[in-house]
């Protein structure tokens, strides 16, 4: 029997406009007795069919729209069909870029933006002596991507031909969908990933910790950025701030860069970016790695009058949610009026905010402010974002995470 979740009158707008979520507030009759994840038909007020959903009893996110044609049923089909989409369009993205999809790690599956709430999936295209060593990295942050889990992967492994899968399922955001977190190998390969494994982005090697790093493991949202700094990076003084495994500096080192200075407070992953410097043969001599808060760090470098030539400000989330937007903008201002600071004159600023509740227009303008108190005279060189494998979805703005701007300051 077809379970309805009927919405309040004249709050069916988002859900014509391709928004996914459905708040608890434009709620005005719910299932009855529906377990999470359950399939449910979004009707309007007037008793307009709007799509399908998944329903989460638990979360002020109380359904997730899976599609608006409601002619087709919520099965294993659909599920293949949803995968197939997401990667027919990124083996197509590959061949322009001049990338070869099967050797290329891509985020494969980007959650609402790719029409499956709550549903990322990394493929890791890595080696491990001599061989190839690919995985697939699931993480499910829904309630209908967990009753979907098993087709979804399922899905995933025959349309990739990667048999190695992993779940990453420990994202705090789980909580309030009401689910414990669950990690763990997927599927009948039962393997276990080995931190010995690299993979290799834009020519520069790079180990991953899938099973013990930040998310699921490395952050390939940052591909094309990171080869931007390369580019940039000959015979600059390079300091990299919020470095994780590195990505920025090996981009930097291998671009030619006279000296990188990374600072991270991730002991773990300090070890990763130290040993990715000697994978790739590069001069140890050029690198530095702090174990440090960004935040005291670059006041110590300032105090001790260090320059530098290109700076990488990439921190974590700083506002988890909208509320936390004002004092995460004091913060993005912080560290940006340092970065202007130690920066000499004709020298690249990369920064970036991946806080999904910061407006790229917010950010431009704490940036702006931050350059005003500095003082420095900058210019938006360019506008920066993820890359092609993390698409948005026009109905859904809020998957606009990443947002990053190359300044050049006079
Ligand atoms: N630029 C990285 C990704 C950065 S993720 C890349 O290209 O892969 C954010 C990083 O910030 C994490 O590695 C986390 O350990 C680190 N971090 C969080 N808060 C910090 C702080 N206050 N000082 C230094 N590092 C911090």
């Amino acid at each position: 029997m077809t379970q309805t979740l009927v919405l309040k009158a004249g709050r069916d707008k988002a859900v014509v406009h391709g928004h996914p979520w459905i708040f608890s507030g434009a709620v005005e009759r719910e299932p009855h007795k529906a377990a999470p994840g359950t399939t449910v038909l979004v009707e309007s007020a007037s008793g307009k069919a709007l799509g399908w959903a998944a329903y989460s009893p638990a979360s002020q996110i109380r359904a997730r729209v899976w599609t608006t044609e409601t002619t087709r049923p919520i099965d294993h089909a659909f599920f293949k069909r949803r995968v197939a989409e997401a990667l027919a369009w990124r083996q197509l993205q590959c061949t322009h870029a001049g990338l070869d999809f099967e050797q290329t790690s891509l985020r494969l599956l980007h959650g609402e933006s790719d029409g499956l709430p709550g549903v990322i999936c990394d493929a890791y295209r890595a080696q491990r002596d001599g061989r190839r060593d690919d995985w697939l990295v699931v993480q499910i942050t829904s309630a209908g991507g967990e009753r979907w889990r098993d087709a979804i992967v399922q899905a995933l492994i025959e349309a990739t031909g990667i048999e190695q899968a992993y779940e990453r399922s420990d994202s705090d955001v789980r909580a309030l969908e009401g689910m414990a977190a669950r990690t763990g190998p997927l599927g009948a390969s039962g393997a276990q990933p080995d931190p010995a494994a690299w993979l290799t982005e834009n020519g520069v090697r790079m180990h991953l910790d899938i099973a013990g790093g930040h998310k699921t493991g490395f952050y390939l949202d940052q591909r094309d950025n990171r080869a931007l700094v390369g580019a940039h990076a000959q015979g600059r003084r390079v300091l990299n701030c919020f470095c994780y495994t590195g990505g920025f500096s090996l981009a930097a080192l291998r671009g030619g860069a006279t000296e990188v200075v990374s600072i991270d407070s991730s002991a773990d992953a300090l070890a990763i970016a130290q040993s990715n410097v000697a994978l790739n043969g590069l001069d140890a001599g050029r690198a530095q790695w702090w174990c440090d808060d960004v935040f005291q760090a670059l006041r110590r470098l300032k105090a001790e009058g260090r320059e530098f030539d290109l700076i990488v400000l990439d921190p974590p989330k700083l506002a988890p949610s909208a509320a936390h937007a004002e004092r995460a903008a004091r913060a993005y201002k912080d560290i940006n009026l340092l970065g202007f600071r130690l920066l000499a004159p004709g020298g690249l600023l990369f920064t970036y905010s991946c806080s999904g509740a910061i407006s790229s227009e917010f950010f431009q303008k704490i940036v702006a402010g931050a350059a005003a108190d500095a003082p420095a005279d900058a210019f938006i060189e360019r506008r920066l974002a993820a890359g092609f494998d993390h698409p948005l979805k026009l109905g859904f703005p809020e998957g606009e995470y990443l947002k990053g701007l190359m300044l050049r300051k006079r």
